[in-house]
């Protein structure tokens, strides 16, 4: 049964009226793919697609489906949709939460208030700064990029910067984000924020010659993916001290194995990958996926909230599937 069963309620309302509902099951979760026509989840691999030939459609429960197998799902006909927007505020927050918390020491302040501050002023953190004027640089100014950029900017009044495939106008206009290269955006920023999608062309994007030209007393945040950025590079340049911090919400590998040495630093605040972990962000999630579900169920196709890669394509697989369920 899952955890947070009440955020599914209204999702539950969608789907009720045209399709039978079961959670999945370790025991029996192979009987339950061979028949399954949708899949509301992540981590969808081929492995898992060639269980199920009855699938029409995979909502993964997130944006960033690069644990799903596009290709396979677009070649067996079936939809992969997501839960774009909903969340943008979540992660958003969340990214703003790790800022705040590399500069204002937060995670050491607490150990110092709890057992330290009564003895004296030894190991009290040292000083952030103040946010006004300092530059953000953002990594992939999309949905999530903006809603930070905006938090930032209009809240702490922060200077932006952006590096993007695509131009941002609006941005540029409303928010005075100036656009950069990539190695400029590294040397100038006092925080930076990443947001790209995992893609081949963004996997290691962030390695230790990027790093190494980042300010010594800049900040690096990620809550996009982990394989972004090179975790051991990261690893290496803040034992070193090479720059004075970073804050993670996603790793190379998750859970973080207990043996791994990032573990190990203080200069980094780490969570366990809750960018989306708020009730509002979980609750439309769900909504979201159970619409996309729902309208290919009722032969509504393409569904909403479609993959871009899959825009504008139209599976027979579903078309032939529902005047077979309606006879
Ligand atoms: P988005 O597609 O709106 O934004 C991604 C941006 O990256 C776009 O503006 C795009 O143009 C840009 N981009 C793509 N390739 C690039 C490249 N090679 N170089 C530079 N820029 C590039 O996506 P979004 O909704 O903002 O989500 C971003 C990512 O956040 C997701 O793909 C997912 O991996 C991650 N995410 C994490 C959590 C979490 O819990 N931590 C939750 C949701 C999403």
């Amino acid at each position: 049964m899952p955890q947070f069963i009440s955020v599914y309620q209204e999702a539950m309302k969608i789907l009720r009226p045209v399709a039978e509902i079961e959670y999945m099951d370790r025991e029996k979760y192979r009987e339950q793919l061979a028949v399954a026509e949708g899949i509301i989840g992540w981590g969808i691999t081929k492995e898992i697609l060639a269980g199920a030939p009855k699938l029409r459609v995979v909502a993964r429960y997130g944006v960033g489906y690069d644990d799903c197998d596009l290709e396979a799902m677009t070649k067996h006909e079936i939809y992969l949709c997501h839960t774009p927007n909903v969340l943008s505020d979540s992660v958003a927050e969340m990214a703003v939460a790790l800022l705040m918390a590399c500069n204002r020491k937060i995670v050491q302040a607490d150990k110092y208030a709890r057992e330290s501050w009564a003895k004296g002023p030894q190991n009290r953190p040292p000083l952030g700064f103040d946010l006004r004027g300092k530059t953000l640089g953002i990594i992939g100014l999309g949905r999530i990029g903006l809603r930070m950029a905006e938090k930032c900017v209009k809240g702490f009044e922060m200077r932006l910067i952006y590096y993007d495939i695509v131009r941002n106008p609006k941005a540029e206009k409303e928010l005075n984000a100036e656009s950069k290269s990539l190695d400029d955006l590294m040397k100038e920023s006092d925080f930076i924020s990443i947001h790209v999608a995992l893609t081949p062309k963004t996997k290691g994007l962030i390695g230790e010659e990027q790093l190494r030209m980042m300010k010594k007393t800049a900040y690096i945040i990620n809550t996009s993916r982990g394989a972004v950025m090179d975790q051991k590079a990261l690893v290496k340049v803040l034992s070193e001290q090479a720059i004075a911090g970073g804050g993670l919400d996603v790793f190379e590998k998750e859970p973080v194995p207990l043996d791994d040495p990032i573990l190990k630093l203080q200069n980094i605040v780490l969570a366990p990958h809750i960018g989306s972990s708020t009730e509002q962000a979980r609750e439309a999630m769900a909504v979201c996926n159970a619409e996309s579900i729902a309208a290919v169920m009722r032969g509504e196709i393409p569904p909403p909230n479609v993959v871009p890669e899959q825009k504008g394509m139209i599976f027979r697989k579903s078309t032939v599937q529902q005047a077979g369920s309606a006879s």
